[in-house]
């Protein structure tokens, strides 16, 4: 049996990686050994079998006897063992959820629903660097890919509705926090049905406006009742680098643009932080290449793999199921609102949403190794 080298398994999208294999059988499949960065020596989880207790995740020979090491530690961790760990002759292959290697020429954006040939591809190749992408591009290209899939796309925008949990654990308990605070100023008021809205808007306003450095340490400003048309770093181009990611990454993963045969398709937009919880939600618009009738648009949506579901592009059908609280914790990726716009019939709207910590970070790295255990 495979020996893996489980690191990063007890943080946010660990610990949905780890429910995950176990929903789906994956520890029958290899001999896990998990590592942590500040618990050497303790007992590792219930998962384990002859490798019981928790090894050094900084020991580059114990992590050199792994065949394949999985790692949802982060890209400090990355940073510092990666080349430590290749330095040291090790040949396994490395599955990585953090950002760091992503555009490295040697590594693979992991997708398989979406780009199993690229994988494919890298695989005969010798490939043995396999990254997560970033949340909102996987979870939009399980939705919409088939449309790339067809050659149908000239270029996409996208318009984000990201949640908190992008942000990691932390952002997400800052924001129920502010929800919490806020509520409690005005609580009394709300008791009130008599009360005066434009006096409860008023307090809020205030109460938001007046919170302290602590309480909005992580995203740096209110985001419960307020939004933040910013995430990621500022590129100094005028695009932040969640939006770079957008059509950086959706072409790497498609095996298209710098460093493959095809040119690149332009993708670009909007990436905003909003107050939800762990789905990400976008608002798409196509130019297609010609002009496909929405009936075909949404046959292909629908047929391209099992996760993504075409929503009936009515009022109920999408308060029914196009919204983070109907996908949270499953791994649906709807499609809805799909119509043509009015800029004319190649022009096509939709919106999708996944849960970002699912499709966006655990599950394809739980598939790609299974990928490798297969392979
Ligand atoms: P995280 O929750 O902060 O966990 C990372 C590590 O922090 C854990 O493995 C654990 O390592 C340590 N840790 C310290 N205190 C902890 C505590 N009280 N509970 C649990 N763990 C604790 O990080 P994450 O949000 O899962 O992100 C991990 C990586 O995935 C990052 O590279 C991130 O960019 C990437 N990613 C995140 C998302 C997302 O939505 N958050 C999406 C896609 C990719 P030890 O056990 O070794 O102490």
């Amino acid at each position: 049996m495979q020996l893996v080298g489980i690191v990063g398994w007890r943080g946010m999208v660990g610990s949905v990686l780890m429910d995950r294999m176990k929903e789906e059988g994956d520890f029958s499949h290899f001999e896990p050994v998990f590592f942590s960065t500040s618990n050497a020596g303790g007992a590792a989880p219930a998962m384990a079998r002859n490798e019981s207790t928790l090894k050094d995740a900084y020991d580059i020979d114990a992590l050199r006897r792994c065949d394949i090491i999985l790692t949802a530690q982060g890209g400090d961790y990355t940073t510092e063992i990666f080349p430590k760990l290749r330095a040291a002759g090790w040949n396994g292959h490395w599955i990585d959820a953090a950002s760091t290697l992503r555009m490295n020429s040697d590594a693979v954006i992991v997708l398989d629903p979406v780009n199993m040939p690229v994988i494919k591809n890298a695989l005969a190749a010798g490939g043995r660097n396999w990254v997560g992408g970033n949340c909102t591009v996987s979870c939009m290209l399980l939705g919409v890919g088939a449309l790339y899939k067809a050659g149908l796309v000239e270029w996409m925008s996208t318009m984000t509705y990201q949640a908190a949990s992008g942000g990691g654990a932390q952002h997400m308990r800052e924001l129920l926090t502010q929800y919490g605070t806020l509520n409690a100023e005005v609580r009394s008021l709300l008791d009130d049905p008599k009360s005066a809205i434009l006096e409860i808007d008023r307090k809020v306003i205030a109460k938001q406006r007046g919170l302290s450095v602590e309480e909005t340490a992580h995203f740096g400003v209110p985001l419960g009742g307020s939004l933040i048309p910013w995430i990621d770093k500022d590129l100094g181009n005028g695009a932040s680098r969640e939006e770079w990611k957008g059509m950086a990454e959706t072409n790497k993963i498609l095996g298209i643009g710098e460093g493959f045969s095809a040119p690149a398709i332009p993708v670009d937009g909007f990436c905003v932080r909003i107050g939800a919880m762990r789905c990400h939600s976008q608002a798409l618009t196509f130019k297609l290449r010609k002009d496909v009738p929405v009936a075909d648009i949404e046959a292909l949506i629908a047929q391209d793999n099992p996760w993504a579901k075409v929503v009936p592009n009515t009022r109920e059908a999408t308060l029914a199921g196009l919204t983070p609280v109907a996908v949270t914790g499953t791994l649906n990726i709807p499609v809805g609102r799909i119509r043509k716009l009015a800029m004319g019939p190649e022009y096509v709207g939709a919106f999708t949403i996944g849960d970002q910590l699912l499709w966006g970070a655990a599950e394809p790295l739980r598939r790609m190794l299974r990928i490798l255990l297969e392979h």
